[in-house]
């Protein structure tokens, strides 16, 4: 069973509308019900796939009490076969209620779990395959949710609920009408509130048989959820670690995005960076009727050809080991913060052990056994760096390594220092372009060395400490209260924070924050600036590499003292071959 659901996804997985890459489109319950004249439909879908090559279309047969019958999801499905696009079915399991944002079903009523049922049944007679759009969260709190919580909390609740009615409902349904279905959970980028909503990253990458990554990010200042762009990389490979050869693709719409075309296509660029063997966009009628978006599909088909271009000389990605486990909380998305200043991760959902440069942020100290593991890795010559965050929460158990506490007091700071003599002192006086508030990290004198500080009257405040431990070394790093603060960090300042993670990387950049770097375990690399400015920055080589070609341009770049240095224009991908 096991070997015959691996066979049908990796030959899935294989259907390309693109070298590298398929293409899929979603399209709503509403937008489907719409399609009564095939030929004017088809007018209107050409700027969609003359634009883009269209390999798959996701046909969705319920949302929000919305229903499409058996016989207009077989005509639209025969209409896009016709055509040459392979279909699935899809689900959207919310409610019609808009008083409160978004409303799940509520399965602990009879009417939720038979408005499943008859969903999942329904895309179980017709596709061989179906999706399950991010609403598969719970967040119903009516009288008979709160009864059935009992003393237990609302995440454990839901995962409870969730799991028996995966189990229950959602595959006994689906495997008993049609054996060979695969059930497709697509996965929210919101991944640090996961299991307060019943999604859970551990299990249902086991109960389903493959999933999908949402990789929205939209505007990161003035929408609603925490979105720094990064994240259409990282949870892209997050989720790759979570259900290795299963992770189908990455989806992503233009919503919240009419400000600048660009942060729509960075959303593209990144989730194919990560390698997605799918791009899901989301939706149908929003790309091909919606006067507000009607210039992104020709743009995604420039980008999809230029990133099908790259993309065949790109290898696996690479980068510092994050260990996250499944069930972590804390310093959400700090990973993506950190992301946006140069620092490439590659994320694991394990304790990576074999890594010899592993970070931690504070959802790692979640992991009842993380003492134990990190005494494991420095003993055995690893670098691990930790968060401000995560020493928190780790508290006393932290001492393990070294005296370094997390105060109450915090600190209101705009110049900085960096040590070059590795932590005797401090020298130098770099200019933050805006003060921002740090915590004060506590930490003994001569036991552990300040590489990176931050001035105060009379005083200062650690931004990078560091000591060595058994062969390894322990460093820990400030993140500011806020965290998108950590862009005000200057350039001498986050010099040092990568150097940090210099072991396995084959280029440390030299330059400010907002410029992100994907590597590659063919010594390509990526940068990307998210300035609004042109902007001057180096590449600092590994030793062994002595010539560096620029792709996007075509050009040898000089290499002097070890580096090279260029002009970032904003917005464009800069792909690097090391030799
Ligand atoms: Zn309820």
């Amino acid at each position: 069973m096991e070997k015959m659901k691996h066979k049908k996804i990796a030959e899935r997985m294989n259907r390309m509308s693109y070298q590298n890459f398929n293409v899929s489109v979603y399209c709503p319950v509403g937008n489907i019900n719409k399609i009564t004249d095939f030929e004017a439909f088809d007018e209107k879908l050409k700027h969609l796939y003359q634009n883009v090559k269209l390999g798959h279309a996701y046909l969705e047969c319920y949302r929000g009490m919305e229903w499409c019958d058996k016989e207009q999801l077989l005509k639209v499905k025969d209409f896009f076969e016709s055509k040459g696009i392979a279909t699935s079915g899809g689900i959207t399991t919310c409610d019609d209620s808009n008083n409160e944002g978004f409303v799940s079903l509520c399965y602990s009523k009879e009417k939720g779990q038979e408005i499943l049922k008859k969903a999942v049944a329904l895309n179980a007679e017709v596709f061989d395959e179906f999706i399950f759009d991010d609403f598969y969260f719970l967040n119903c709190r009516c009288e008979e949710c709160i009864r059935q919580k009992g003393d237990r909390s609302w995440s454990q609740f839901r995962l409870d609920q969730k799991k028996y009615i995966t189990e229950e409902i959602i595959m006994k349904t689906a495997k008993g009408i049609n054996p060979d279905i695969n059930v497709i959970i697509k996965f929210p980028q919101w991944y640090e509130d996961y299991n307060e909503t019943g999604y859970d990253l551990v299990m249902e990458p086991e109960q389903f048989d493959s999933i999908y990554t949402g990789t929205e990010t939209r505007n990161p200042t003035y929408s609603q959820q925490h979105l720094p762009k990064y994240i259409s990389y990282f949870v892209m490979r997050y989720l790759e670690s979570a259900a290795p050869g299963r992770n189908l693709g990455g989806w992503f719409d233009p919503y919240e995005c009419t400000y600048n075309i660009t942060s729509y296509l960075e959303q593209g660029y990144l989730t194919l960076f990560a390698k997605a063997k799918e791009v899901t966009l989301f939706c149908l009628d929003s790309l091909i009727k919606d006067s507000s978006f009607m210039a992104f599909a020709p743009a995604l088909g420039q980008m999809f050809k230029e990133m099908d271009d790259w993309l065949s000389q790109l290898g696996e990605p690479v980068g510092v080991a994050a260990y996250r486990p499944g069930y972590a909380r804390g310093e959400n998305n700090v990973h993506n913060y950190l992301g946006m200043c140069g620092i490439p991760f590659e994320p694991y959902i394990e304790y990576p052990k074999q890594e010899k440069v592993i970070f931690l942020a504070e959802g790692a100290a979640c992991d009842a056994d993380i003492v134990t593991k990190m005494k494991e890795s420095m003993l055995a010559g690893a670098d691990v760096i930790v968060t401000s965050g995560f020493v928190r929460k780790l508290g006393d158990a932290f001492k393990e390594f070294v005296n370094v506490s997390y105060s109450p007091r915090k600190a209101i700071v705009n110049e900085y220092a960096v040590t070059k003599d590795n932590g005797v002192s401090v020298s130098g006086r770099y200019m933050g372009d805006k003060q921002i508030l740090i915590p004060q990290m506590d930490y003994c004198t001569n036991d552990i060395w300040e590489l990176a500080a931050a001035y105060g009257t009379d005083n200062n405040f650690p931004i990078v400490l560091r000591c060595s431990y058994g062969k390894g070394r322990i460093s820990i790093l400030t993140i500011p209260d806020n965290m998108g603060e950590m862009y005000h960090y200057p350039a001498e300042i986050w010099k040092t924070i990568r150097g940090l993670f210099a072991g396995e990387i084959p280029a440390l950049l030299e330059g400010p924050s907002k410029i992100q770097m994907f590597v590659y375990d063919n010594d390509m690399v990526v940068l990307r600036s998210d300035l609004n400015y042109y902007e001057s920055v180096s590449l600092r080589l590994k030793d062994k590499y002595t010539k560096v070609t620029e792709l996007t341009y075509n050009k040898e770049l000089p290499v002097i003292d070890g580096k090279v240095t260029l002009q970032l224009t904003p917005a464009v991908n800069y792909i690097f071959k090391l030799q």
